[in-house]
């Protein structure tokens, strides 16, 4: 850890401050930029010095200084997210293109994540650019995103001699189209057995995105993640808490948790399942 680390991490729990206006007003089709935050419970501007984050939270306790009605839990939460998920990006490519590459997709899963658990929602304004950003920065990724047979086979086809500088490319792009189609069927299908819309299009769109960022393989083994720890959380709800199974969950909120976990770990996870080389 150097003091680069220290302000990197610094630096994500000011993005996570801006990422906390995104959560609240993205749904309300407010502009992210202005006006200045309020309280929203006496309507006083937040002063800057009260507006630092993680600190002032802890400083204020929790509680407006106008008013002293009590802050969200949900502010102090995403700016400490952010910062050691940046953190984590600093330490695992050390300050290389995929660091900012990677920042940028966590800082939209966070979004996603807790727009989706509030309101059952994934809004297009993120999902749509944050498809297109993965696409246009798939030359900056990790090295070995897109090295599986199918992007190097695409490739290949598509410029037998050039296909190494096409690869980042047609990785990302295959990765949205698998990532976003897997989804659409899967959705499809419920549909016809079931004959009630199972999954949304947000979740397709958000699957396209983080297909976009880590290639077709991670996309799958997110959706196996995010199906896998809903399915364990659903049980628990249903024998707990007497929830019924048409009980909704928020299925975007765990393909981000699961994205931002495929992105740390899948890769030694897939590593591990096609066995020694
Ligand atoms: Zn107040």
């Amino acid at each position: 850890m150097s003091i680069l680390h220290g302000f990197y991490f610094a630096f994500g729990l000011v993005v996570g401050s801006f990422l906390n206006v995104c959560i609240c007003r993205i749904p309300r089709g407010e502009s992210v930029v202005s006006p200045r935050s309020h309280c929203p419970g006496c309507g006083a501007a937040i002063r800057p010095h009260d507006n630092v984050p993680l600190l002032s939270y802890l400083l204020l306790h929790g509680r407006c200084r106008s008013c002293g009605e009590s802050i969200s839990l949900q502010y102090p939460v995403v700016e400490l997210a952010t910062g050691l998920l940046f953190y984590a990006c600093a330490a695992e490519w050390a300050f290389t293109p995929p660091t900012f590459v990677y920042s940028l997709f966590l800082a939209l899963l966070v979004i996603l994540v807790f727009v989706d658990y509030q309101h059952q929602i994934l809004p297009n304004v993120v999902t749509i650019p944050g498809t297109i950003a993965g696409i246009l920065l798939s030359p900056w990724q990790a090295e070995g995103t897109s090295r599986d047979f199918l992007s190097v086979a695409a490739a290949s086809a598509l410029n037998p001699d050039g296909y190494e500088t096409l690869l980042p490319w047609v990785g990302s792009v295959l990765g949205a189209l698998i990532g976003g189609g897997i989804l659409l069927v899967v959705g499809f299908a419920y549909q016809l057995v079931r004959r009630r819309a199972g999954l949304g299009m947000g979740d397709v769109k958000m699957m396209a995105m983080v297909g976009a960022f880590l290639g077709w393989r991670s996309a799958l083994l997110t959706i196996f993640a995010g199906s896998f720890a809903g399915s364990i959380i659903g049980l628990f709800l249903i024998m707990f808490k007497g929830k019924n199974l048409q009980h909704k969950l928020a299925f975007g909120t765990f393909l981000g948790t699961g994205a931002a976990a495929v992105l740390f770990f899948g890769a030694s996870f897939l590593g591990w399942y096609a066995g020694p080389r």
